[in-house]
């Protein structure tokens, strides 16, 4: 069966950077850019030269990386009332970004011509047509961006469908039709869409919808089910406001649920691509995302696990590998035996259900779950405790004595806490300090420090997450905490915990778990 081709445009660089928080720098960009293309997205849209002078300075330097697949696209507006778009400094700017396609915003709703452009209906449609005859004549591909598509369409239907037909003619090879407010609920879009491609039956139609309702990725669905035949959206849903509509959600929906193609065999390259992207952005991928949270694939009760155990299609709508996730099963005491035997296959596969190690381990979870630890997230530190319970356990370091101290006023930049650490390496003592812009962050710089010395690979480790809990409120700033840490060594993340009254303590325990878990996975053991 030939699949159908559903076009990606990605704007995590343009729209997606308009989200509170997120910043990129232009070797940010350029990273985004390579990371996209390697995914196979169609179009990435890298940004606005006519208002950002960073972004001018990206597209100058971008023009001589060649990309494999995607084509680069260059966002801008329809030129101003009472310029031409030879006249128009924007048009100008877009122009010479020198992008293969660039994507063409003009206003589709009567009620923003008036109030906000303060233009006449018919000079906004000469606006649309001269602007993108001008990018057609110069050779660019056009992609017109009816703003606010959906709400023009409910309140001055022929305008809008007219704004539309102008742009067609013009030499646009894409209406892309937005909800640009994002309050258009999915019934309404198929509705809309079809419309637009009865009355415009070659014309290829696109999509570009926000999350204002939370509904953005089932707009875009039900967009393409209606004939829309390419999306806008950016990785992870970033974006002014709710966002926009998800890309890393969209692309499984329609390549795995409905047949179409996006990406072909790269879905499996998802999950990463992602990854890349988040951190690049500097954000987290929340747990429960659709296909790439870290939880998308996660059991826990007793009985979901004996049944994926057995067949993994009876809790799970697709397999986690088709996007590149894997399946977690969580620990906890009601997930049980079937639980720790899942786990224990990487460490002790010899093991059987029935036996006395088995039964150790177990009484060893409780125990451990009642003083506070957690296991359900924290798979290494699970990992390193059955090694401990087995008498499988040999530590690659030891440590002798920490001190930390932290200051007010911090004596110099960020760095307001110092430590100094001592431990021993297959007998040989090491002492380092470290400053670090907390007590914790100190104590993680001076052990890496130490240890790198014995261990060079451990450079590649980082620090994603970091997270305290309070366990118990009665005693105040005397209760028990649970620290989790979260590591990455670039290509696995894995979890530890530690637990104490003392937050340095318990984040201490934390540390040298995610060290001793890499160290033991790099022997392959
Ligand atoms: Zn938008």
């Amino acid at each position: 069966m030939n699949k159908e081709k559903i076009l990606i445009f990605d704007s995590t660089l343009r729209d997606g950077a308009q989200g509170e928080g997120i910043s990129y720098s232009v070797s940010d960009k350029l990273s985004i850019v390579r990371a996209l293309d390697d995914f196979g997205v169609d179009y990435i849209e890298a940004g606005n030269p006519g208002s950002n002078p960073k972004d001018i300075a990206f597209f100058r330097e971008v023009r001589g990386d060649t990309l494999k697949h995607a084509r680069l696209c260059a966002f801008g507006s329809t030129h101003k009332k009472g310029a031409t778009p030879e006249s128009d400094p924007n048009v100008l700017s877009l122009l010479r970004a020198e992008t293969p396609a660039v994507s063409l915003f003009g206003k589709a709703w009567d009620l923003h011509v008036h109030k906000v452009l303060m233009a006449s209906l018919e000079e906004n449609l000469d606006l649309v047509g001269n602007t993108v005859r001008y990018f057609h004549r110069q050779g660019r591909e056009v992609i017109f961006d009816a703003e606010h598509f959906f709400d023009g369409l409910r309140d001055n239907p022929e305008y809008t469908l007219k704004v539309l037909e102008v742009a067609l003619q013009a030499g646009a090879s894409c209406l892309c039709l937005c909800d640009t407010n994002g309050g258009t609920m999915p019934m309404q879009v198929y509705k809309d869409v079809q419309l637009v491609r009865e009355r415009f039956p070659t014309a290829q139609i696109g999509i570009h919808c926000h999350n204002d309702t939370g509904c953005a990725v089932a707009s875009s669905v039900m967009a393409v089910e209606a004939g829309a035949r390419q999306v806008q959206g950016t990785f992870i849903g970033t974006g002014e406001r709710c966002g926009n509509a998800d890309l890393s959600v969209i692309i499984p929906n329609l390549q795995l649920k409905m047949g179409y193609d996006c990406v072909d065999d790269s879905l499996q390259d998802l999950l990463q691509t992602v990854r890349q992207v988040t951190e690049i952005s500097n954000l987290q991928v929340p747990g429960n995302t659709p296909y790439v949270g870290a939880s998308a694939f996660a059991h826990k009760g007793g009985m979901h696990i004996d049944g994926v155990s057995k067949l993994s299609s009876s809790f799970e709508h697709i397999s986690p590998e088709t996007v590149g996730n894997t399946r977690r099963f969580l620990m906890s005491e009601v997930s049980g035996r079937s639980m720790v035997m899942r786990k224990l296959a990487t460490v002790a596969p010899e093991l059987t259900r029935d036996s006395e190690e088995v039964a150790a381990i177990l009484a060893r979870v409780k125990e451990l779950e009642n003083e506070g630890y957690q296991f359900e997230a924290a798979d290494a530190s699970f990992e390193l405790m059955a090694r401990r319970t087995l008498g499988r356990f040999e530590p690659h370091f030891d440590t002798i004595m920490y001190r930390t101290t932290s200051e007010y006023p911090p004596p110099a930049g960020d760095n307001s806490a110092s430590a100094i650490i001592s431990l021993v390496v297959d007998g040989r003592e090491e002492t380092t300090a470290s400053m670090g812009n907390g007590p914790v962050h100190a104590l993680d710089m001076a052990l890496r420090k130490a240890l790198n010395v014995f261990y060079p690979c451990l450079s590649q480790v980082r620090l994603t997450d970091y997270k305290v809990r309070v366990l118990t409120g009665e005693e105040a700033t005397a209760s028990k905490v649970r620290v989790l840490i979260e590591s990455t060594d670039g290509e696995h993340l894995w979890t530890t915990v530690g637990v104490g009254t003392d937050v340095v303590a318990a984040s201490w325990e934390a540390l040298c778990d995610s060290l001793e878990y890499m160290l033991y996975r790099r022997k392959g053991e």
